[in-house]
């Protein structure tokens, strides 16, 4: 065992028995290398992260930078730092005109607390309404809102007055009354496998919600940044919400979320009380100067304009009998294979072949791909045939 892989087993807290155990002393681009100098393709972008790949130059610069000029100053929301007002200005020009003020969090889950207190404070209502096989966050609010009992149970008592209904089913529409002070629901639904809301129950929902003064609000954490083909996936379906979401990607690798909604109703968190949300090291000025540089290269290098001629090509690259089904949105797709079993092999296979993938939380029978934006059309033939040569192995 190398003195990493034991101080790792040792001293820090795991997570699962069996965690993928990589030992990456680089990462650059699309790729990432171990300490024995294997590369392997990143598959899954860290998790929806590295949109723009690992460790953009532009990002490096901005972060030299900003630690030089400053680091960590105040609490949030006292000083004013140029990293977060540049920032906030360029997402909310990129939106729609009511999504004009953001408050910068630590991750997405914090970002998913901050949204629940601002619709029970601005609506002075108690209930919340999530989906089941939702996911938005691990915190205790966040979990509250998880639509799995499995993953649940152990934790409650959980936050009270949260109802959970199916995805794309109309049974919700009954339940949001005056009494719901918000909607939650991811835009695609990322951990049960990449679940596209149908066009017409996601419209009458945004309806339902105004007609009873309820908030809606999407969490694009996983979704966001031109991964399903539009910088927001919500721009596909006509529909805006009141309160959006981000994480992953907005801090272009560093630890960053978000809360965006209309100044208005964000200002419900500076009275009665005064300092609703509290964050110490929410919108970190490095993290927002590298956030800010990232969305700079994703649009000025135009990759979201290619993401459907790249979705096409893996869709055609990925035909192999023992692929039960392929659901996907952009460059982000789930592989349904017989069991969650047969999935794990193929994933462990697919690592030893240089390529790391993973499954989703409540879709175990499915293999993640969610690969960097910046994929070219030769690295998708290329992870396209590890994949099938990885089944073709375990079978
Ligand atoms: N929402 C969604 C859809 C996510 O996928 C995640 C993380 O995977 C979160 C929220 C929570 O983000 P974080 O892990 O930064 O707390």
């Amino acid at each position: 065992m190398s003195t990493q892989r034991q101080l790792f087993f040792q001293h820090l807290a795991q997570t699962s028995f069996s965690p993928i155990g990589l030992e990456i002393v680089k990462a650059k681009g699309n790729y990432q290398y171990d300490i024995n100098g294997k590369k392997y393709f990143d598959l899954i972008s860290g998790f929806n992260v590295a949109n723009i790949g690992h460790s953009h130059p532009a990002v490096i610069e901005a972060v030299k930078k900003q630690a030089e000029d400053y680091m960590h100053l105040i609490v949030y929301g006292e000083f004013i730092q140029s990293p977060q007002t540049l920032y906030a200005q360029l997402l909310t020009k990129h939106l729609p005109a009511s999504l004009d003020c953001v408050y910068f969090t630590n991750s997405g889950a914090e970002a998913t607390e901050g949204a629940l207190k601002l619709a029970k404070r601005a609506t002075t209502r108690t209930n919340i309404i999530a989906f089941n096989k939702s996911y938005h966050g691990s915190t205790q609010g966040a979990l509250s809102l998880m639509g799995d009992e499995f993953y649940r149970n152990s934790f409650r008592p959980l936050l009270p007055c949260i109802y959970h209904f199916n995805y794309n089913s109309d049974d919700v529409l009954d339940a949001i009354n005056e009494d719901t002070a918000c909607v939650i629901l991811e835009t695609v639904q990322a951990e049960s496998g990449i679940i596209v809301p149908e066009k017409k129950w996601i419209k009458v929902l945004r309806d339902k919600c105004t007609e009873q003064g309820t908030l809606l609000i999407f969490d694009e954490i996983q979704a966001g940044f031109g991964r399903t083909g539009t910088l927001w996936a919500f721009e596909q379906f006509d529909v805006t919400p009141d309160i959006l979401l981000l994480g992953k990607a907005l801090g272009g690798g560093m630890p960053l979320g978000a809360f965006m909604a209309n100044k208005n109703l964000m200002q419900s968190l500076s009275f009665n009380p005064v300092l609703g949300h509290i964050t110490t090291f929410g919108g970190h000025p490095v993290s927002c100067a590298a956030g800010k540089a990232a969305f700079e290269i994703l649009l000025s290098e135009n990759y979201i304009k290619d993401i459907a001629e790249k979705e096409k090509l893996f869709v055609e690259k990925l035909r192999h009998s023992s692929i039960k089904k392929i659901n996907h949105f952009g460059l982000w797709f789930s592989l349904q294979f017989k069991s969650a079993e047969a999935t794990q092999k193929i994933i462990h296979q697919c690592i030893k072949n240089g390529l790391i993938t993973d499954w989703f939380l409540f879709a175990p029978d499915c293999l993640r791909i969610a690969p960097p934006l910046t994929i070219t059309e030769g690295e998708i033939n290329t992870v396209c045939a590890i994949i099938l040569k990885s089944i073709e192995e375990i079978n």
